[in-house]
């Protein structure tokens, strides 16, 4: 029979409102990937009595507790004591996570105090998850006697930021492991196609697929597909996880795949593909930034080393400068505007001109709120992109409900993904 598995999601803020337990739905649809059988899902506030209290509910109904957040360093962050209580364990040192606190603080200029080090405090015999984003680690726990003899605890920290990437990376082939399974995952990353699109396609695939589950997620780079296999061991699973992304690549979705990676896989995969293509290739890139004021160039710098590929950016945000810096004809703002693809064609050559580069790409554009017209709304940007073949342009619409910030990523993910396409398609290197 299969365990059954809680959820407890701890925090004051999620009963108040202010924030949604997107925690929780992230924990339960890997555990729906995984077949456990989940039944229930608590939320709690930061009160040590009532999350003692839930804790030990939780515990004697079910096999496994997986609780978030609540494991920061400040004094209100009491998960830990309660599940150590229930286990009947003390909580020591873990040297490993003290150091990992350590120079993660110290590295950042922070001035460590002794309540930092209390996330350095683990439950005897504990797993410890560590957390590449964040300072508290994850923990398994599992019971050897007494009531809690059986049953496991998994306590994740409360950012999505840190507890996505743990769950996909290191809880779920822990839990894969409580079964007796092991589990890989496989992501294809895709770009130019709907997540709905994708859905539609692969439904035959996600439908039949229970054993790789197929599973598209929206994400801001594109649409990522997870495939995840369970089986005896990791390289069944890893074999499973080809057959399925060979099915998936021959299907019509198959030619907007650009990039493949084991694991969690969030993470973007456009800005490595760009620099790869730029560095293969020996080209260089430039930029002429509107409404992104610098974030294209910045994402390119992300990447380390990556001096030899980015000679630099100019923000153009003022009309001003795209006409004094960039050379762009006032006349060309005067009577298409400034966010226009005429506009960006002309940002583009100024850049390439200016900085000396190879390739270069501008943005110009309405990242809103406000700003807007019916024949140019709130997400309209123009793209151009100037290279020795000569110069191109396009307008996306991102739509206005995006917001401000998603419009001024997404532009960013687009723009690099121009120069990918624009280089992928030059033969003459
Ligand atoms: P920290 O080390 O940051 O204190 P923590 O593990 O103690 O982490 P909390 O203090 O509970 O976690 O939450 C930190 C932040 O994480 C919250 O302000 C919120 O933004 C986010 N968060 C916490 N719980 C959830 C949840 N269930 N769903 C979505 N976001 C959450
Ligand atoms: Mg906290």
């Amino acid at each position: 029979m299969s365990k059954t598995v809680e959820i407890l999601a701890v925090g004051t803020e999620l009963l108040l409102g202010e924030i949604v337990n997107t925690d929780a739905a992230a924990v339960a649809a890997e555990l729906a990937r995984l077949g456990y059988a989940s039944y229930r899902q608590t939320v709690v506030g930061d009160n040590p009595d009532r999350i003692r209290e839930a804790v030990r509910e939780a515990l004697r109904r079910s096999d496994v507790l997986i609780t978030t957040g609540g494991l920061g360093p400040t004094c209100d962050d009491v998960t830990k004591d309660a599940v150590a209580e229930f286990f009947g364990v003390p909580l020591e040192e873990d040297p490993v996570v003290r150091a990992d606190i350590e120079s993660r603080l110290g590295g950042r200029g922070v001035r460590v105090t002794e309540n930092n080090f209390r996330q350095a405090l683990v439950p005897r015999g504990a797993v410890v998850f560590r957390n590449s984003r964040g300072t508290a680690p994850g923990l398994a726990l599992r019971g050897e006697s007494g009531e809690a003899a059986g049953k496991t605890a998994i306590l994740l920290p409360g950012p999505p930021s840190e507890l996505e990437p743990m769950l996909y990376e290191q809880v779920s082939p822990y839990l894969a492991g409580l079964s007796g399974e092991a589990i890989v995952s496989l992501n294809l990353h895709l770009y130019g196609i709907w997540e709905s699109t994708a859905e539609d396609i692969l439904r035959p695939l996600m439908e039949t697929g229970v054993n790789p589950t197929v599973a598209p997620y929206a994400c801001e780079n594109g649409v990522r597909i997870r495939i995840t296999a369970r089986g005896a061991d990791e390289a069944e699973c890893r074999r499973m996880c080809r057959e399925t992304a060979e099915a998936v690549r021959s299907t019509e979705a198959g030619k907007y795949i650009f990039a493949e990676t084991e694991g969690a896989g969030a993470a973007d995969q456009v800005t490595p593909y760009v620099s790869r293509l730029l560095r293969e290739r020996g080209l260089t890139l430039g930029t002429a930034e509107s409404c992104t004021a610098g974030m294209i160039a910045s994402r390119v710098a992300d990447l380390p080393g990556s001096s030899d590929i980015l000679l630099g950016g100019i923000v153009s945000y003022a009309n001003g400068v795209k006409t004094g810096v960039l050379g762009v004809d006032p006349a060309v703002i005067e009577k298409y505007g400034a966010v226009s693809e005429q506009c960006a064609a002309q940002m583009a050559e100024g850049a390439r001109r200016v900085l000396g580069c190879d390739v270069a790409v501008s943005v110009t554009g309405i990242a809103g709120p406000g700003g807007g017209t019916a024949e140019k709304p709130v997400g309209t940007v123009c793209f151009g992109i100037s290279d020795k073949n000569g110069t191109e342009t396009k307008t996306v619409r991102f739509g206005e409900r995006s917001g401000r910030d998603k419009i001024r990523r997404r532009t960013v993910a687009e723009a690099l993904m121009y120069v990918a396409q624009r280089i992928a398609d030059r033969t003459d290197g």
